[in-house]
């Protein structure tokens, strides 16, 4: 194996590794893929995510492959009582969310993952080495070494690179490298995932998902895609596990809605979902992404879109460091950007397990009225704004998404922008911006767009501001009031090869 030291080598080829090897090598960095599978992870988790992530995905390139496998879930959440009354519909879910797409989507996560490797392919600088195990990493003042073992011929080698990023799931090496502790949010609940697919002629189901909140066995019910329909259904205090998996427990336990003859069994496993963070994401040259850095209990449908989330924050930091000479303490600013984002995602979905999984009586009646006066506020999707880091001002709607909207002449926002920094404004404030303003975005490749939109015209004004500074994850960096504003946002940035300088961490 050859001694090439790689930009960046991605251990684990799940969505997060996928995700950043795609955006990485459209980026075009080295990179190497180290997978220890030869196949995809062929039972279904994730069936659903967001409309940021359908963003994300749009900025690999890949979002018409994703449409084509994937369905808008328009009908919300339902929850019914145990008599199987509706309490309340969450809502929200339209085709046109803010991302500038739908705002949930339904899937298998296989399929994902395979749309995903395939966009790979497209990169030649992307080295994938499927069933290739790293057994052991050296960081290094210079690069990282891994140590590989070649697990169809158990050949081993090492290799070298200047970032490892540890996509390598819930037991990730890499986290145990570091030897970060984890912080944990106090979920641990067994839930049986019974999976099936839909034979011809079965009966009805609602196409929506459905919360079943019956004190005496919690239940979701998920239309996933085509055919294929999951329940999760949680474990009760003198549940054999064994036995719950047996094939006459789970027709039992689907019976008010499907018999044996209707669905083929596709798996049924019981997994205990966890809700903890690490507390340390970044040592030296390793860095944490994904199930590897975090898991939440799956409530809001919120894991592997956490894990997207994680590695498009990272994809532009290490693009800048790798081809723009970028100090590399900017990596800093992905832990305390990430980690609050995702805490306040994990934190929701115990909240709303706590609820899905009342089992005391009292405590079910009481939240089953709650939901009838519609006003369960806990539902509300959460907006987080990121944490500390490349980002000037603490108010909302900086450190959050901008949308996507479409523009008159029919594209969509990022089709504009492309995967850089962006400067949104009225055309006077961004001419009269300094020389130096001007210089660093052009070392950052910014993409300069005077507001002459009317969407952006208006958004400005709804704001009050005269400027919006977006970064390359699409995160609002900073909003400005003036071109001296905007001056000062872009002191922000940190200095491009040839300027000297450690990064700026602007609040
Ligand atoms: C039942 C269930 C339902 C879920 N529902 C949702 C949902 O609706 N929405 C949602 O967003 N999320 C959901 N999730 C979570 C989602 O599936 C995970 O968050 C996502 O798969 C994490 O992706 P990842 O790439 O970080 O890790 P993984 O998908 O676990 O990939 C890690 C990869 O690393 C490889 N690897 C590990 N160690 C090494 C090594 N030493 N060398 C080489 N390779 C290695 C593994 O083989 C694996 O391929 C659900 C999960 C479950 C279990």
């Amino acid at each position: 194996m050859s001694e090439t030291v790689f930009d960046v080598a991605l251990i684990g080829y799940g969505p997060a590794g996928a995700t950043l090897a795609n955006l990485l090598g459209q980026a075009g960095l080295s990179v190497v893929v180290l997978e220890r599978d030869l196949d995809i992870y062929p039972l279904p988790r994730a069936i659903h995510f967001d409309g940021e992530v359908m963003r994300i995905i749009q900025a690999t390139g890949l979002r018409a492959p994703v449409e084509a496998i994937c369905r808008p879930g328009l009908k919300g959440m339902h929850f019914v009582n145990a008599a199987g009354e509706t309490m309340l519909i969450r809502g929200g879910t339209t085709l046109n969310g803010p991302h500038g797409c739908a705002n949930n989507y339904y899937f298998h996560q296989p399929e994902l993952e395979q749309v995903l490797r395939d966009g790979v392919k497209r990169f030649a600088s992307v080295d994938v080495r499927l069933q290739h195990e790293v057994t052991h990493i050296e960081d290094g003042a210079e690069h990282t070494t891994l140590a590989v073992t070649a697990t169809c011929t158990q050949q081993t080698y090492t290799l070298k690179a200047r970032y490892v990023v540890g996509c390598d799931g819930a037991r990730s090496l890499v986290r145990k490298t570091i030897g970060t502790a984890m912080k944990d949010l106090g979920l641990h609940q067994p839930w049986l995932v019974f999976d099936v697919i839909l034979k011809d002629g079965a009966p009805a189901l609602p196409d929506h998902t459905v919360q079943h909140c019956n004190p005496t066995r919690p239940m979701t019910y998920c239309n996933v895609t085509g055919n294929r329909r999951r329940w999760e259904i949680m474990l009760m205090p003198g549940d054999d596990p064994a036995n719950m998996v047996e094939t006459e427990t789970l027709w039992k336990l689907v019976s008010p809605w499907l018999k044996p003859e209707h669905a083929k069994v596709e798996r049924a496993v019981i997994y205990t979902f966890h809700s903890i963070i690490a507390e340390v994401w970044r040592q030296g040259r390793l860095l944490l992404a994904g199930d590897a850095a975090h898991q939440t209990p799956p409530f809001l449908g919120q894991g592997m879109c956490a894990a997207l989330r994680d590695v498009h924050n990272l994809a532009w930091k290490l693009e800048a460091i790798v081809k723009q000479g970028v100090d590399d303490a900017l990596l800093d600013s992905y832990e305390s950007e990430r980690s609050p984002h995702v805490h306040a995602f994990i934190e929701l979905a115990v909240r709303l397990g706590n609820i899905i999984q009342a089992t005391d009586p009292e405590q079910a009646s009481a939240r089953d009225a709650r939901f009838k006066t519609g006003q369960p506020e806990i539902f509300e999707f959460p907006s987080p704004r990121l944490g500390p880091g490349i980002l000037q001002g603490q108010a909302p709607p900086v450190g959050q998404p901008f949308g996507q909207p479409r523009l008159t002449d029919g594209r969509l926002l990022d089709e504009h922008l492309g995967d850089h920094f962006a400067v949104i404004g009225r055309p006077n404030t961004l001419g009269t911006a300094t020389e130096s303003s001007k210089a660093t975005w052009k070392a950052w490749h910014a993409v300069v767009l005077p507001s002459t939109d009317p969407t952006l015209g208006q958004w400005l004004d709804s704001h009050g501001v005269e400027a919006v500074m977006l970064r390359p994850d699409r995160y609002i960096m900073g909003m400005a009031t003036s071109s001296t504003d905007l001056d000062n946002i872009t002191a922000c940035l940190p200095a491009c090869s040839g300027r000297t300088g450690a990064l700026t961490q602007c609040r």
